[in-house]
């Protein structure tokens, strides 16, 4: 069995939900299709969470039925039968309705995860109805049936499988199965969801639950480039990834992966394909756990990173100063992505400042503490580059017009991370490409 996933520009216009359809019928393997929501559906959620959490009523409905109107309009270009955009206009009806019952009560954390859920609804929803109008058979399997997290927001992996497969096996003979990406239950048994970007998680984590052949991840872009394509001119598709490189990539900004989409397949050694809807026939990424070919492969980016650095000439020699400042992060449930010490002084970086003030105020029991802002690690990563000494010349002459505020190199033979200012994100980006990749 197979997964096959669809992001939000893949669903967007009628004609590519047609084209989905398509896709999935190509041959009769037995497949679970996982949809986001139409691209912009999420972020117009977003927003009516955003104006209800500021008190701001009118602005909410003003945004409610903006994107009511967008699938209005939607529906009538997916469907032709009478019968068919009936059902649409059902649900369509129902979930706008429900979000403007919303408008009317007080609205909290829990409502607000709700309002985000409603995209792979109706999103998943309407594609059914487009397989029921053309006589596709199909079951509709709900996500929040059987995908959960735990009270550490982490995926409940082995009761996501038993109940996985409980469902299908009712349904023994049927070969196509339609479900959402993104939303799961919590441990309070509310609706949740697995971050911004998550539908890839959910297709990995199917496909790990049922131990599938493949999960393809269905993009508008034809496989992980070399760099990222919204920025850097002169990208290209790399053809195969191990599971770290591409887990390295996606962690460190790759937009195309969710960040922990990776580990689920490689637990059960899956290998994920990136493929495009817009041009199926391109060969696309395909990340198993061989290591190919020596070298850099590509470069990714993560913004939004904060530098702390703790000074302390006192402690900094003393064994067991290290665990201390790592505990702090420990107790705060920060996660460090960089680190860099010197005799004197540890720098850090996180991207969750949540907890920022108090760690800071732990922090500075054991030294001075210094804060950079609007950070953005850049991520070179490949197959044993540690081995490349050339490599690091490269990306010293790549960077030499910039101040670089930490290195990280021989963590692991896969990376070597940069820490710059955001500011000088775009150009670095660019002449490490022009100066790594020579094509
Ligand atoms: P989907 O809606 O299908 O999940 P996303 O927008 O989440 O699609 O991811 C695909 C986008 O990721 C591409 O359109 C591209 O702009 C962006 N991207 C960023 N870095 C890379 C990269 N290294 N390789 C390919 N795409 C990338
Ligand atoms: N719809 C969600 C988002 O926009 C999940 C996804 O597309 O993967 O973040
Ligand atoms: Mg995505």
């Amino acid at each position: 069995m197979k997964i096959m996933k669809f992001g939000g520009t893949s669903v967007g216009k009628p004609e590519r939900m047609h084209q989905v359809k398509d896709l999935i019928t190509r041959d009769n393997e037995r497949k679970i299709i996982v949809l986001s929501a139409l691209s912009g559906t999420t972020n117009a959620l977003v927003g009516i969470g955003e104006a209800l959490a500021e008190g701001k009523k009118d602005l909410a409905k003003e945004r409610i039925d903006t994107l009511h109107a967008h699938y209005q309009e939607f529906y009538k270009a997916l469907l032709e039968s009478e019968a068919g955009r009936k059902k649409a206009e059902k649900i369509i009806k129902e979930h706008f309705e429900f979000l403007n019952i919303i408008l009317k009560i007080s609205f909290n954390e829990a409502i607000n995860r709700d309002i985000l859920a409603q995209g792979e609804l109706l999103s998943t929803k309407l594609f059914y109805t487009l397989l029921q109008e053309k006589d596709i058979p199909a079951i509709f399997l709900p996500a929040l049936e059987y995908m959960s997290i735990d009270e550490n927001s982490e995926p409940e992996v082995a009761k996501i499988s038993d109940r996985l497969k409980a469902i299908l096996k009712n349904y023994d003979k049927d070969a196509l199965f339609i479900t959402q990406g993104y939303i799961c239950k919590n441990h309070r048994n509310e609706v949740d969801n697995l971050k911004r970007g998550g539908s890839d998680y959910t297709a990995s984590l199917i496909g790990a639950a049922i131990k599938a052949s493949v999960v393809e991840i269905w993009t508008d872009i034809d496989g992980m480039h070399n760099n990222d394509p919204r920025v850097v001119d002169k990208t290209r598709p790399i053809a195969q990834l191990s599971f770290d490189e591409a887990a390295e990539l996606a962690y460190f900004g790759a937009k195309i992966l969710h960040p922990a989409s990776i580990w689920p397949a490689q637990t059960y050694n899956i290998p994920v394909k990136l493929l495009n809807t817009m041009q199926p026939e391109a060969p696309g990424t395909t990340i198993t756990a061989e290591e190919t070919g020596k070298g850099v492969k590509a470069i990714a980016a993560k913004d939004g990173i904060i530098a702390v650095k703790i000074k302390s000439s006192r402690m900094l020699l003393a064994y067991g100063f290290l665990r201390k400042v790592f505990e702090i992060f420990e107790k705060y449930k920060t996660p460090i992505d960089m680190i860099t010490t010197s005799e004197v002084a540890v720098s850090v970086t996180i991207d969750d400042d949540t907890h920022l003030k108090e760690i800071i105020m732990e922090l500075e029991k054991f030294g001075n503490t210094e804060i950079d802002y609007k950070q953005t690690i850049v991520c070179v990563a490949g197959n044993m580059i540690a081995e490349n000494t050339g490599m690091i010349k490269e990306v010293v002459v790549a960077l030499q017009d910039f101040p670089v505020r930490m290195v990280s190199y021989g963590g692991s033979r896969n990376n070597v991370s940069i820490l710059v200012d955001t500011k000088y994100k775009n150009e670095a980006l660019q002449r490490l490409n022009d100066e790594l990749f020579q094509w």
